[in-house]
């Protein structure tokens, strides 16, 4: 209750407090802090997934703004040879402001990732975006069926039957290429599983759903029965290991990523950079309480 409370509070807190805890779930501010972190992951053998910090912009000038920011990450990180692709949120190109503007700004982004044999992934965000970001991603994939991704989260209870809709732009080819998350908005009960339990059974349903169809699972999660439930999946329907990986956020659960990693499994760490950290970090912080209330305790007992 008084962790709740604290992460209520969060928004309100001093900028500044919150950077100091928040900094461990990003990069930094500046391409190059995510460049830095990128080489520091590949180095030991893990891919990275590069986003840029923004969400749910309020004009669409910021959308051609952040565009030509995606566009120069992805020039700039090519040439750096840094294993990995990048991950992005429709609102931040004006999806629930224009549909048709914010499809051609993140086709140019998607064309140009193309361009180097590279992937876009589009992150899930909360329901009054789902229809529109499913849709995006089927007129995507349409025109470049081997560079787009989308994100499918456990705990909607219309996931299951998305994943039944959207085989009739499968083929083994160019498998569809999911990001299966738990999920992390606030959602209705009427349309979200609201127990652990029940995500996680969901989650493990989806994923064999996945498994046994051809389709390509990201499986972000840090949960250790998620895991344990995924290494039993992959046996059960032999999946070979070009055809699933694994993937976390940057800064959390470092000794569970390197158990899968030394497993020989590929991971992949998503890794966010850029001055809008804050919206971003309190979600992380809310999303673990204990960690909402260190701050305040850094706040009162320095
Ligand atoms: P949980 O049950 O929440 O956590 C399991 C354990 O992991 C916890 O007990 C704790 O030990 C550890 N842990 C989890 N989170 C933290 C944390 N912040 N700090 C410290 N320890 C932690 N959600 C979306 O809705 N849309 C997206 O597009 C999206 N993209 C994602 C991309 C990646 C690569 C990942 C890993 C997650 C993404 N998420 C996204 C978030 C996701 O939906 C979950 O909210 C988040 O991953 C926590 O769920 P979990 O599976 O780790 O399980």
């Amino acid at each position: 209750m008084f962790n709740k409370m604290i992460a209520a509070m969060l928004p309100y807190f001093p900028k500044k407090l919150i950077w100091i805890f928040s900094k461990r779930y990003i990069a930094g501010e500046t391409v190059e802090d995510a460049i830095r972190a990128s080489k520091d992951l590949n180095s030991k053998g893990i891919k990275v997934t590069i986003d840029i910090l923004g969400e749910f912009i309020k004009n669409l000038s910021e959308a051609e703004k952040n565009k030509v920011e995606y566009m120069e990450l992805i020039d700039r990180i090519q040439k750096e040879n840094i294993d990995g692709n990048y991950s992005l949120k429709p609102t931040m190109f004006g999806l629930l402001l224009d549909k048709d503007a914010c499809y051609g700004h993140i086709r140019e982004i998607v064309a140009k990732a193309a361009s180097y044999n590279n992937f876009i992934r589009v992150d899930m965000e909360d329901s009054p975006c789902t229809d529109m970001e499913i849709e995006l991603y089927r007129k995507l994939k349409a025109e470049f069926p081997k560079n787009v991704g989308l994100v499918v989260q456990a705990y909607m209870k219309r996931t299951y039957q998305d994943l039944e809709n959207l085989m009739d732009i499968h083929s083994s080819e160019t498998p569809l290429n999911y990001r299966l998350c738990k999920g992390i908005y606030v959602e209705p009960e009427a349309i979200a599983y609201k127990k652990y339990e029940e995500i996680n059974q969901h989650y493990l349903e989806d994923l064999e759903y996945m498994l046994k169809n051809g389709v390509y699972p990201g499986i972000a999660t840090h949960d250790k029965p998620l895991i344990d439930g995924a290494y039993k999946l992959i046996e059960k329907y032999n999946v070979p290991k070009n055809m699933y990986e694994f993937q976390m956020l940057y800064g959390v659960t470092p000794e569970l990523r390197n158990s899968i990693v030394e497993k020989g499994h590929t991971m992949r760490i998503y890794i966010p950079y850029g001055k809008q950290w804050f919206g971003y970090s309190t979600r992380r912080l809310k999303e673990n309480p204990k960690m909402a209330s260190l701050i305040i305790k850094a706040l009162f007992f320095r």
